[in-house]
């Protein structure tokens, strides 16, 4: 069989890197290898994602281009995939007909029979069946590909919680969990392959297996804490709404699980939360963040922020402003809202103009980015257990060389980014390896990333490992 090439374009979440690895996998038997660019590939899957209107623009925008590359390569095979594919289903056709097939978001499972049937002259193909439950998942497969330290996990699909502003529920189904063997199986075949960390994905973590009987999530979470070889473990997303006991304690409990929650709060004013639907309070947020930090002192907060929801007033604005100021989030993902299909917000009146809405994203950011500064100055002089994914970018691009400093990057427990010179630590510790859990000093905050020096080799995985800054 002669090599074909794939490339796939990966627009969106982490849901979505997780099926566009699957779907590499899913086309291996069909003799596809990874392509290095586009230009070089015999099929471009493009996964897309649909949950602001810009990320559903770029993949139009990609989709045009493959246009132009279609017309000079017709043997070129086209197909989307994600959400926008599910949500447009052949009205993609209408705008782009150079596409030969539209697979929906529970379809990756399909993608080998219908590249077959479109290499063999039937297209377009559309595929958007969504079928319900536990036994709509695929089997893990038996062995993973050697594609790094840090991997994905999806425990559960879709999504039943309809925030007002959201397209997901709409896209990706009902919420459904997966059996807690298929999850464990996964993850040990991806130790196997060399991952020393999986990020476990779901809408919401925190409802997993209710709707099917199966384990809670905290049981979940030991069941993983026990797999021998994973060093660490990480989820998201977490529900304010839903956030329990259970959960709060496993950070205290289980020695692998990372001390880091992204919560995503969306805004700080009690009225603008009621309208999103997000059945919680700004009060209940706030408790949770103290209950977190009482149960696991040091622990990293992440958060997602809307700013412009149709009706937001300014003293809206300045309650999320107030919000932020009070908890001091490591780190936050900010947006302006636009309307989605089928979200209800999108029949709402009110709308906020887009130059105020960009006004106050930027007011957000400035905030925000004074306090991650702060949050990561703190952590200078203090010594901080990293999980080494690889050369930092910087060290990448310049290749590797004996004399000169080697520069690593990895993790913090609290998922901070750290480069670090390697070949500062002790002679005995310099031989750093990607997966290796090392010692590192920080000497340097900045603005997005630490930067430190080794302080010493292989660490060992069970000892605490609190992020806790150096005094001021
Ligand atoms: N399930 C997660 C939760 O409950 O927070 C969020 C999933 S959503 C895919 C990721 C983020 O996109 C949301 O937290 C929200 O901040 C943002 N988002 C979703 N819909 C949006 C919209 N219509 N406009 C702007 N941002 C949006
Ligand atoms: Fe969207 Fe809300 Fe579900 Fe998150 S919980 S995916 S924001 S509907």
């Amino acid at each position: 069989m002669p090599p074909k090439y794939l490339y796939i374009y990966t627009i969106g979440c982490q849901m979505n890197v997780y099926d566009s690895e699957h779907m590499a996998m899913a086309l291996a038997p069909l003799g596809y290898l990874p392509a290095r660019s586009p230009g070089d590939a015999d099929l471009v899957i493009v996964n897309t994602c649909s949950v602001r209107s810009k990320a559903e623009q770029k993949a139009f925008s990609i989709l045009g281009r493959l246009g132009d590359d279609k017309r000079r390569r017709p043997g070129l095979i086209v197909a989307v995939a994600g959400c926008v594919a599910q949500q447009e289903g052949a009205r993609i056709l209408a705008r782009a007909p150079h596409v030969d097939l539209v697979l929906g978001t529970r379809a990756v499972h399909r993608l080998e029979g219908l590249v077959r049937q479109v290499e063999s002259g039937r297209r377009p193909i559309v595929d958007l069946e969504m079928i319900d439950g536990p036994e709509a998942f695929e089997a893990p497969p038996e062995s993973a590909d050697r594609g790094g330290v840090s991997r994905f996990v999806t425990i559960m699909r879709g999504c039943d919680n309809f925030c007002a502003y959201c397209v997901v529920p709409h896209v990706r189904g009902r919420e459904t969990s997966r059996s807690p063997d298929l999850i464990l199986s996964e993850i040990r075949a991806l130790v196997t392959a060399g991952a020393r960390e999986v990020t476990l994905l779901g809408q919401n973590v925190n409802s997993y297996g209710a709707k099917e009987g199966l384990c809670s999530f905290p049981e979940l979470l030991e069941r993983v804490n026990a797999v021998e070889g994973l060093a660490r473990t990480r989820f998201t997303t977490s529900h304010p709404k839903d956030l329990n006991e259970g959960l709060i304690r496993a950070f205290a409990r289980l020695e692998k699980l990372c001390p880091h929650i992204h919560l995503p709060v969306q805004s700080g004013s009690n009225r603008i939360l009621e309208r999103m639907n997000r059945r919680y309070t700004r009060d209940h947020y706030l408790d949770n963040v103290s209950k977190l930090r009482n149960s696991c002192p040091g622990i990293a907060i992440t958060s997602d922020m809307i700013v412009g929801f149709p009706g937001e007033t300014q003293a809206d604005f300045e309650a999320t402003l107030d919000l932020v100021r009070e908890v001091q989030f490591d780190g936050l993902f900010a947006f302006t809202y636009s309307d989605r299909p089928h979200a209800l917000s999108t029949r709402f009146p009110e709308k906020v103009p887009v130059r105020e809405q960009s006004e106050r994203l930027q007011t957000l950011l400035d905030l925000q980015q004074g306090i991650t500064f702060a949050r990561n100055r703190a952590l200078t002089g203090s010594v901080q257990e990293v999980l080494t994914e690889g050369f930092s970018k910087q060290q990448a691009s310049r290749g590797r060389s004996k004399s000169a400093q080697v520069q690593w990057t990895g993790r913090t427990p609290g998922n901070k980014v750290v480069n670090f010179d390697g070949s500062a630590g002790p002679a005995e510790d310099r031989e750093v390896r990607a997966g290796q859990l090392v010692s590192v000093r920080i000497e340097r905050a900045l603005a997005h990333s630490l930067w430190g020096v080794l302080d010493g080799g292989e660490t060992a995985v069970g000892r605490p490992r609190r992020e806790v800054g150096h005094a001021a």
